[in-house]
């Protein structure tokens, strides 16, 4: 059908198409359908673009409507909300300047130009005034403007920000407004049709944070307003409720209070692992070495700095290096600077392993695991305790194999990984598969087979999945763990992916059944991600309190007397020779003092012994978390947990 032709076809989610006057909008087109559907629809999705019910379709398009059930409708919610925010300050404070309002997670934010600073108050206020404006029904229009009528228009209002915005898009894009009522702003949409539309009791205002207008310290400091909403009132308190509790786990004052780890200026995001904190690494690192070795990988360990030869031969130097710590040197004797790169990640030295001597495909698949110790630079303010650092330990492994094992060592992978999250306590996780990208190497059919083996491990172990097409890597496609918290929050830790390009850019061969060298193929997967940062998702899934294999100090034994205090170094020793991580207290303290001590610490298990203990030669037992105390003969508590403190696979 011609651009000319008086009618266009639409195309639904069912496959049904209809003629439709050419300037139809989806408004129009749900009327059509029926009055439930008009009322329901909140925004469309035209040839993939998400479209405004008020904007006209001018071509052949597929279509599908969205409602407020779908995500676009949780998206409108919030970007109106952004919309009705800026015009409740203005309409509060008519001098304040708007510059930009995005979307985010959860939310929105607003940015303000204002010299005096926004208080909780202000921020009442604001969330009173919002409310007024949704409850008014206020319609939500949109126009396209000629850019000199929206730039004169902008300039006449005092709005120099939105003046600066116009002038960046650029030329062939259209200068599109909208209007909430009669307050006006530059965006580029979609929208609701009018601001009841905004559930009124489901969006809270945060706080305020400055902001540089575009980033840029040379520029204005803004005041940026951070807004949550939700599509109804239970999920806001939801969400408020798992704010607290995240508030409550923050690994960074646990990790205070429990003395584990510290971070300082000298090194940003590099963590300074104190006693109690290495312990845990340790205990996890050692359970993760036992669980690889039974799974029939080989560790090993490579350099740390590797010349930029390497890394420009793998790719990195050109694709990864603003992320690179680079460090230069003068060999000795040589009038040569080399140039060196921390690595960012291990495989490109894995390869290297691969490739000393002939190896035959009897030797595949070989399975090369390694705690490779990485550093990427990331921004200051990106950082976030061990969520996010600049040092950290990946839990990697490359898997050399045939495109005929795919399949299997993806279901191997996927079985470990479902005993570590369980043995951990996230039993509850999922799989997303990320498929071939309009960009790739690699022919279709090694393409088909490495989805189907990747989609049949998947199924081995569950039948609900989700499919992300096209988000694959251009090397490969690959499947990311996503596991939920005890508060309902997700984490992406593991990770597997298949690699047809690294092997040939490193000259990885094998020789095949027929005499003849092949090329393997590279399997990179984690399970943990990094140490770093899944030791702070333990540190907050548990609030601090670890399991007892994992707790840096299981035991604490406390002297209530002085007269105990040589049966409390008894008692330790014997624990200690048990494999039990121990220490003594016999300040001169009060038991409940050192009680409330240790519990804020999360210590687990605390004995207390005074002179009875002494001379009955037994333990007064207390849980972390609880009042009643439990005694014991030493060697039966001893016994006792000494199993408890078994990590999952040796029990
Ligand atoms: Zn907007
Ligand atoms: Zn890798």
């Amino acid at each position: 059908m011609s651009l000319d032709a008086p009618q266009i076809s639409l195309t639904f989610p069912d496959g049904a198409t209809r003629a439709y006057a050419r300037g139809v909008t989806p408004a129009q087109v749900a009327e059509g359908i029926s009055k439930s559907l008009a009322k329901k629809a909140v925004s469309a999705k035209v040839n993939g673009a998400h479209w405004d019910l008020q904007w006209p379709i001018e071509q052949d398009a597929t279509i599908a409507l969205n409602t407020m059930e779908d995500p676009a409708g949780l998206e409108l919610i919030r970007h109106d909300l952004a919309h009705i925010m800026a015009r409740a300050v203005q309409e509060i404070w008519p001098d304040v300047k708007v510059t930009i309002g995005p979307v985010i997670e959860h939310g929105w934010y607003y940015d303000f130009d204002r010299a005096e600073p926004f208080t909780p108050e202000d921020l009442g206020a604001i969330e009173k005034k919002m409310k007024e404006i949704i409850n008014r029904r206020d319609p939500v229009t949109t126009e396209v403007w000629d850019r000199e009528r929206a730039i004169r228009y902008y300039e006449a209002n005092h709005e120099p920000y939105k003046v600066e915005l116009i002038e960046a898009i650029p030329g062939d894009q259209p200068i599109r407004m909208y209007w909430h009522g009669h307050w006006q702003d530059l965006c580029r949409g979609p929208h609701l049709a009018h601001t009841g539309q905004v559930p009124a009791d489901a969006f809270k205002l945060m706080n305020v944070a400055g902001a540089y207008w575009r980033g840029d310290s040379n520029r204005p400091m803004l005041q940026r307003i951070y807004g949550v909403a939700f599509r109804n009132r239970e999920d806001l308190k939801a969400h408020l409720t798992m704010l607290e509790e995240a508030a409550k786990r923050d690994h960074r004052r646990l990790g205070r209070e429990m003395e584990l780890f510290h971070f300082q200026e000298e090194a940003p995001g590099m963590v300074f692992w104190h006693p109690n904190g290495w312990t845990v690494y340790r205990a996890l690192e050692d359970y993760m070495r036992r669980r690889l070795s039974a799974a029939g990988y080989k560790e090993i360990r490579t350099p740390q700095v590797v010349d930029r030869k390497l890394w420009e031969a793998s790719g990195h130097w050109d694709k990864y290096r603003e992320n690179m710590f680079i460090t230069e040197i003068d060999e000795e004797h040589a009038n040569e600077k080399r140039v060196n790169a921390l690595k960012p990640m291990n495989c490109p030295c894995h390869v290297q392993v691969f490739n000393q001597g002939i190896k035959s495909y009897r030797d595949l698949p070989l399975r090369l695991a390694e705690f490779g110790s990485c550093h990427r630079y990331e921004a200051h303010g990106a950082l976030h305790g061990l969520m996010r650092v600049r040092g950290f330990t990946q839990d990697d492994a490359h898997i050399f194999c045939t495109e005929d094992q795919i399949a299997e060592e993806c279901a191997k992978f996927i079985g470990l990984l479902s005993t570590i999250y369980t043995d951990t306590g996230f039993a509850k996780f999922d799989i997303k598969l990320s498929t071939r990208p309009d960009v790739r190497i690699g022919t279709d059919a090694q393409w088909d087979k490495a989805e189907a083996a990747l989609e049949k491990a998947i199924l081995t172990v569950r039948n609900d999945f989700e499919v992300d097409p096209g988000e694959g890597a251009f090397y490969g496609p690959k499947l990311d763990f996503k596991l939920t918290d005890a508060i309902g929050r997700e984490w992406q830790c593991g990770t597997f992916q298949a690699d047809f390009q690294l092997p040939e850019r490193l000259g990885a061969t094998y020789v095949g059944e027929d005499g003849q060298k092949h090329r393997p193929v590279m399997l990179h997967r984690a399970i943990l991600g990094s140490f770093e940062r899944f030791i702070g998702i333990l540190i907050e899934n548990y609030a601090g309190r670890l399991p007892f294999w994992l707790a840096p100090r299981q035991v604490v034994v406390a002297s209530i007397v002085s007269d105990a205090d040589p049966y409390v170094h008894e008692v330790v020793d014997r624990l200690r020779a048990s494999g039990l991580r121990a220490e003594a207290d016999v300040r001169n303290e009060k038991i409940n003092y050192k009680v409330r001590e240790h519990s804020l610490g999360k210590v687990p298990v605390i004995l207390a012994l005074g002179q009875r203990e002494v001379a009955e030669r037994t333990v007064s037992l207390r849980r972390l978390g609880e009042n009643d105390t439990r005694t014991l003969a030493l060697e039966e508590a001893a016994a006792l947990l000494a199993e408890e403190a078994k990590a999952p696979d040796q029990r």
